[in-house]
């Protein structure tokens, strides 16, 4: 029997490459070797009350570009968090074995509580709580994580544990599968490619969009002149290059390192390539568009499967706990 992954994404409306590069391509992998649980994490959402008004048309566009990458319902559970409620029910109860302070020392908590000082509000406060809810209602045996979110990881294992120990073994403890995510830089060179820095292209952004946001692109600041020879290994564009014009990528380094290229037509090599490679994405997503009631039953019958392990594993944690197992 194939080991479970369970992994979940907030819903941040139409994915950009970042997010293609990093997470999804692995998600489309992972596919093939695990029984893959993949949800869109729209309660967790909430906790910043960010853009609520745009949850439903976020959540919408972000399943179009799974789709089109090649997540599929043949191969994967792919549901909205929200349409299986037993979430929350297991949130609440698992919420009784989590010591307050394990909560209050998580690092995001802080941060978030700096961030947003006018809203820490409980959901803040219990986000660990929900995130371990979502992995062991699935009972996943594995989740895929970059470095950075290890600790959460941690918490739902000690979670997990704490409960077993309480109520006799009922969770596997969910074993990191450790991603080295690539680190896409956004077209301002500095930050990570993301909405929140306005610096990214959309997997769903046609051609001409495409190559107006690339030339926009920032490259290395010490080649102020076509005649200056460049510097790959700071330039942004370069690194782009790395995924989407991997056969070219020695000659142009080379060519950049002699001031053979110009960044105009370095940039223009990537706007080609970005365009050649996400053709077939691009084409299978605008045909999703076009079938609205095919994603909207993939997505039901995405939560009518995920909610039949739920009601499963929450019956056998509320009887664990002493409760009456309501009839589901
Ligand atoms: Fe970057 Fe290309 Fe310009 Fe070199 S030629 S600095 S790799 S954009």
């Amino acid at each position: 029997m194939k080991k479970r992954v369970f992994s979940g994404a907030r819903p941040t409306g139409r994915q950009h490459i970042g997010n293609y590069l990093g997470a999804i391509q692995n998600y489309v992998k992972l596919q093939d070797e695990y029984d893959c649980v993949y949800c869109i994490v729209d309660i967790h959402a909430l906790t910043t009350l960010e853009d609520t008004g745009r949850l439903q048309e976020n959540t919408y566009e972000m399943m179009l570009d799974w789709l089109a990458a090649g997540l599929t319902p043949e191969k994967s559970i792919l549901f909205v968090q929200s349409h299986v409620p037993e979430v929350m029910v297991l949130h609440t109860l698992l919420s009784m074995v989590t010591p307050l302070g394990w909560l209050l020392r998580v690092p995001t908590f802080k941060e978030k509580a700096r961030m947003q000082p006018q809203n820490v509000n409980y959901g803040l406060v219990g986000y660990p709580v929900l995130m371990t809810a979502d992995i062991v209602l699935y009972k996943a045996d594995v989740v895929p994580v970059g470095e950075d979110q290890l600790p959460h990881l941690e918490l739902a294992r000690e979670i997990a544990r704490r409960f077993n120990s309480l109520f006799g073994q009922t969770f596997p403890e969910p074993q990191s599968k450790l991603t080295t995510f690539p680190m896409v830089r956004g077209l301002n060179g500095v930050q990570k490619m993301g909405k929140s820095y306005d610096n990214y292209v959309e997997l769903a952004a046609t051609p001409e969009e495409t190559r107006k946001l690339v030339m926009t692109a920032v490259t290395d600041p010490a080649r102020q002149y076509r005649t200056d020879p460049g510097h790959p290994e700071v330039c942004n564009v370069y690194s782009l290059h790395q995924f989407f014009n991997p056969n070219r990528v020695a000659g142009i380094e080379s060519e950049c390192r002699a001031a053979a290229i110009g960044c105009v037509d370095c940039k223009k090599l990537l706007a080609e390539g970005i365009n050649r490679e996400l053709k077939e994405l691009r084409d299978k997503r605008a045909a999703f568009a076009a079938k609205p009631k095919y994603v909207a039953e993939v997505l039901a019958d995405g939560a009518k499967r995920a909610q039949a392990i739920a009601k499963v594993t929450l019956a056998e944690v509320e009887e664990k706990m002493g409760l009456i197992a309501p009839k589901r």
